[in-house]
């Protein structure tokens, strides 16, 4: 018999946490406080962020031990399994093998709380009562919700007002894990009455949202502020992907010669891969591929620059390849890839040459996504279909080839809350949208010149 699933056992879940800061040859610039543009220390944070998580921000030590209570809680579904796509291979009959993590197999069903649980954890041991936080179509502000119901700590997440009325699935489960969601644009704060006094029919947006939860938390000295993606500390805590992945490939005796993640911020193409970068970086030939929506293609037709992390304005400035602050995405289905910016760590490897990137239309990434669940049977969230799509082209190229080639992809996520996409996809009514060129440029003339 043939193995298709490689599994490790509770007692083998990574111990501490990867971080890539001790061996990247350039760091990343630093955040420049929004205002002054001069570099923010760990005061202009803490309004917001517990210390420990301001530490990790900025650590450089090569290894952080992960808290035994994170762990414990690590082990209702870490660690996940490793799956080698043997009918997907055998579809593509491609000389190739193809390995899969399963990061939907978490309760809320994506990677999402390998960083809301610890960061759950450190802001209830910093005394707090509640943190605050935004969400688009829901999977972060679920993963948060479910974070704090395990730890006591209350969660209030502002929800884009389109997504709250039109997705309620994650909605309801965010509220079985007790947490309070507000439709974004609310009255609850200036920024919101703001938006709403200029349009009462405003549908929100991911940079009004998170205007919403920023002002929440560092008006309520009792609240803390949580961000899912983009941030070194939140892909710090998503290495444990890579970590377990690099055991369970030793286990069935080989070693990727691609790694691929999709990219909407970052975090779980940083979580699969900085473990593989650290080889890399030590002379290892590998490749790494970032794997992005056509319609907002931040790598791959981004500048690199300083911008905000949010539409208005209020958050400090990264160095990060970036579309503009306030480009609005075309309304894809792969909502999680809909950012404008994507994390400086990822940004700055990507400058190095130490991943690359790619971009693909809603259309083709759908088709790969349905090839993936009728040969592998789980049906992938859309933006994962991303990385699917990328995976299916690389296990052909070696085809074509004639090389037998090993290819990891992280599968984000499943679709089972995303089904009306699918939908679309089957009645034949997706829509692939031009590379928005001079949206683009517009967006970019705003950026502050730094
Ligand atoms: C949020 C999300 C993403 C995108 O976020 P990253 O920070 O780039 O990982 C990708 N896949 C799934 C399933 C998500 O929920």
């Amino acid at each position: 018999m043939q193995e298709t699933k490689i599994v490790l056992s509770d007692r083998e879940i990574p111990k501490r946490w990867y971080n890539i800061m001790a061996d990247m040859p350039n760091l990343p610039k630093p955040p420049l406080h929004p205002a002054t543009h001069k570099p923010v220390g760990p005061d202009d944070l803490s309004a917001i962020f517990p210390m420990t998580l301001i530490e990790q921000e900025v650590s450089t030590e090569q290894w952080i031990d992960i808290p035994e209570e994170v762990l414990d809680i690590y082990t209702l579904w870490r660690p996940t399994p490793l799956y080698r796509a043997r009918r997907l291979e055998a579809a593509l009959s491609t000389p190739a093998k193809i390995y899969y993590k399963y990061e939907g197999a978490s309760p809320v069903g994506s990677h999402k709380p390998n960083t809301s649980v610890p960061q759950a954890y450190y802001n209830k041991k910093a005394g707090m009562k509640r943190i605050a936080t935004e969400t688009g179509a829901g999977q972060w502000g679920s993963a948060l919700a479910m974070a704090g119901s395990l730890f006591g700590i209350e969660v209030t997440v502002y929800m884009v007002k389109v997504s709250y009325e039109q997705k309620p699935y994650r909605r309801i489960a965010m509220e079985t894990w007790n947490a309070t969601v507000h439709p974004s644009p609310s009255n609850l704060t200036n920024a919101g009455r703001k938006i709403l006094e200029a349009d009462p029919e405003s549908p929100g947006s991911l940079g009004i949202a998170i205007s919403e939860a920023i002002e929440d938390a560092a008006t309520h000295s009792d609240t803390n502020y949580s961000l899912g993606s983009v941030l070194n500390h939140v892909l710090l805590h998503q290495t444990v992907i890579g970590l377990e992945a690099k055991k369970q490939l030793e286990i069935a005796g080989d070693y990727p010669d691609i790694v691929i993640g999709c990219c909407g911020g970052g975090s779980n193409l940083g979580g699969v891969s900085f473990p593989f970068l650290q080889d890399k970086i030590n002379g290892k030939d590998l490749r790494v591929v970032a794997v992005e929506p056509a319609s907002c293609p931040t790598l791959t037709k981004g500048e690199f620059r300083y911008d905000f992390g949010d539409t208005a304005g209020l958050t400090p400035l990264l160095m990060m390849y970036t579309l503009g602050h306030d480009f609005v995405p075309p309304g894809i289905h792969a909502g999680g890839l809909r950012y404008h910016a994507d994390a400086p760590l990822v940004c700055q490897l990507y400058h190095d040459g130490l991943i690359e990137a790619k971009a693909y239309t809603q259309t083709a990434i759908f088709q790969a996504a349905v090839q993936f669940a009728k040969t592998e049977g789980i049906i992938p969230a859309p933006e994962t279909a991303h990385a699917i799509k990328a995976a299916i082209d690389e296990a052909l190229l070696a085809k074509e080839e004639g090389k037998e080639k090993t290819i990891l992809f992280n599968l984000s996520g499943h679709g089972y809350l995303d089904l009306a996409a699918y939908a679309d996809y089957l009645a034949g009514k997706l829509q692939d949208y031009e590379y928005p060129e001079e949206k683009i440029k517009e967006a970019l003339s705003k950026l502050p010149a730094i």
